[in-house]
This record gives structure tokens, C-alpha cells and sequence, in this order.
């Protein structure tokens, strides 16, 4: 199956060729905290993008390795692309953006973002 990760508008969405998580984790990290999102991490080639030049906004800090993306319409951020430890092209899925998932079922886990 397949389920989509969305901005609020409809600007951007990412398609993710996979069955819907049951599982999910949240962070401490800076922005983490600040944003709210519920990750799944899952790899880039499973996932089919919709960013539209211009509605698209990128945001990166400390080392610069995730770019954090979001809808310069509306402000959701749906997805975001980095790099796992052995260097192959991750994306993280904000499954608050994706309307199937049933958030009250999500396992959660809990991930110390602000001590790496
Ligand atoms: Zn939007």
C-alpha cells in the first residue's frame, strides 16, 4: 500500500510506497520540541515527492545535514531529507501530516535529540 504526508494546503505532499506505521517517535531536540512533529524514518527511494519550486521552504542548522522542509503557504512540514549513518538518502515522514493515521493508536517512542 501507499500513504501520503501532506502540507495543509496541498502544496507538498510525499507518497511512501510502504504499510502505514503503527509506530512512531518524538524528540527533544531544539527544534523538535518546538514543531511537534511524530517521526517515521523511512528510506528516500521508497517516497514520491511533490515540492513545487516555490512552495517549497528549506531550513538546516547546526551541521546542516537535515533539510527541514515546509510549505511556504501554509506552514506545514510534512517531510524532511537527510542522510543515515552509513551515508544512504533517508526521509523522515512527520505522520502528523498524514491524515489515515490514526494518532491514538501510534506506539510512540521518545527519541534524546537533545543530547546527541
Ligand atoms: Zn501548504
Amino acid at each position: 500500500m501507499t500513504y501520503t504526508s501532506s502540507c495543509h494546503c496541498g502544496a507538498l505532499s510525499a507518497t511512501v510506497d510502504e504499510e502505514l506505521p503503527t509506530q512512531g517517535m518524538t524528540c527533544n531536540c531544539s527544534i523538535c520540541r518546538r514543531k511537534g512533529n511524530i517521526h517515521h524514518f523511512t528510506s528516500a527511494d521508497k517516497v514520491a515527492f511533490n515540492k513545487p519550486e516555490g512552495k517549497v521552504r528549506e531550513y538546516t542548522f547546526n551541521k546542516h545535514k537535515i533539510r527541514h522542509q515546509f510549505c511556504a503557504d501554509c506552514g506545514c512540514a510534512p517531510f524532511a531529507e537527510g542522510e543515515a549513518p552509513n551515508g544512504a538518502a533517508m526521509v523522515e515522514i512527520n505522520l502528523r501530516c498524514v491524515p489515515e493515521c490514526d494518532l491514538s493508536k501510534l506506539e510512540i517512542g521518545e527519541f534524546d535529540g537533545a543530547s546527541v
